[in-house]
């Protein structure tokens, strides 16, 4: 994506976006390491952008980059058509009010010593929103929006006395008690029981289709991916490496790394239970010591010898919303989707049905997926 294609109209836009930190190097020193390499991505309202990837590959950095929670070394965050890149933390309150996250870990996301009645109004008193009397009726009002009715059964409870769902529904309810315009979900359903997964999911889409909330959706499950999103973003070692709509990506996959991850998903079939599936060779690179030329090269089978090893590939347009950044691919739109090499390079589209049946998925009109009649969607 250019940055041309960063339009006004949508809710976030990124262009260029850095992240450097300082780590420390042996006793006394420290050198900056750049964890996120040119980000560039927009979200439309309504939209969810699914963040696949390897632990290590930058998701949830990125996720916290674009609520500025990240040092932002480089590049431009516009929300609502504002840049909001460089704004003092003092300038911050709008944004943050329309910019909320939910997070992986609803053990540790919520205060063990407040009730669920302070727990989802503390964004409002932050905020300074309504007076007591408007904040109980809100908390009510987003308690019974995640389904946890009557309300008057769980505003004096304490997350200890919660399961993970009921915490996690709490935290969606803290979340959306100040109708955001965009919420990061960072692994969401990772630490729920299966069975409170697919009622999760359904809560963040129900909240989209009501209000039109923009998700940056991350995770490394890509069968929830392909329910929760329209567009996926695959990442490997802070970059952007495929971009494309979820149907294209996963039936389609481009990148070998994409079509590495897609070949390790997992098949719903019993006698398959003692085969080895093929899983990414070796491990991701140091963010401390990342290799020249392409960062996957050491890892990918597809490597061209003095070609991946010395430069690394933009992340070119291949096709209408398409991009990759891989030297397989040519920049030309007529030679779009056909890779330089063939045989065994040849893409692995079974690998999508395989995904389906996992995800118990079928097509949504407007982008991600129905869940199936189990709602196993993960
Ligand atoms: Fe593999 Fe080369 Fe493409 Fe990198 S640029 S993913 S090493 S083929």
């Amino acid at each position: 994506m250019t940055a041309a294609d960063v339009r006004a109209d949508c809710v976030l836009g990124l262009d260029g976006v850095e992240v450097t930190v300082q780590a420390r190097r042996g006793l006394m020193g420290s050198v900056p390491v750049t964890i996120l390499h040119g980000i560039t991505l927009s979200i439309a309202r309504g939209e969810t952008v699914a963040v696949v990837g390897e632990s290590g590959s930058g998701k949830t950095t990125l996720g916290r980059a674009t609520l500025r929670l990240a040092p932002i070394s480089a590049g431009t965050i516009r929300f609502d058509g504002r840049d909001v890149t460089r704004l003092p933390e003092g300038q911050l309150r709008t944004f943050r009010r329309r910019a909320q996250a939910v997070f992986q870990d609803p053990y540790g996301s919520l205060s063990p010593y407040m009730r669920v009645r302070d727990l989802v109004a503390e964004p409002l008193v932050v905020q300074r929103v309504g007076s007591a009397g408007e904040r109980r009726d809100r908390v009510v009002r987003a308690l019974e929006q995640v389904r946890m009715r009557p309300a008057s059964d769980w505003l004096d409870r304490y997350p200890h006395t919660l399961s993970g769902g009921q915490r996690q529904r709490v935290s969606i309810a803290r979340a959306m008690v100040l109708e955001p315009d965009y919420v990061v979900a960072d692994e969401p359903v990772s630490m729920v029981d299966a069975s409170s997964r697919a009622e999760i999911l359904g809560l963040l889409r129900s909240f989209q289709e009501s209000r039109g909330v923009a998700y940056l959706y991350i995770t490394h499950d890509l069968a929830s991916a392909r329910y929760m999103a329209a567009r996926i973003a695959v990442m490997y070692l802070g970059r952007v490496v495929e971009l494309g709509e979820a149907r294209e990506v996963i039936e389609q996959p481009l990148h070998p790394y994409t079509r590495a991850l897609l070949a390790a998903v997992p098949e719903p079939d019993p006698a398959n239970r003692h085969r080895l599936r093929p899983v990414v060779a070796g491990e991701p690179p140091s963010v401390m010591a990342p290799p020249p030329g392409c960062p996957f090269h050491p890892r990918c089978p597809a490597s061209m010898a003095g070609v991946c090893d010395v430069a690394e590939p933009p992340l070119i347009q291949v096709a209408s919303r398409r991009e990759v950044a891989c030297h397989l691919y040519p920049a030309s739109a007529a030679a779009a989707q056909q890779p330089r090499l063939g045989g065994s390079d040849a893409l692995e589209v079974d690998r999508a049905s395989r995904l389906q049946v996992v995800a118990g998925a079928q097509e949504r009109p407007g982008g991600g997926a129905h869940l199936g009649a189990t709602g196993d969607a993960v």
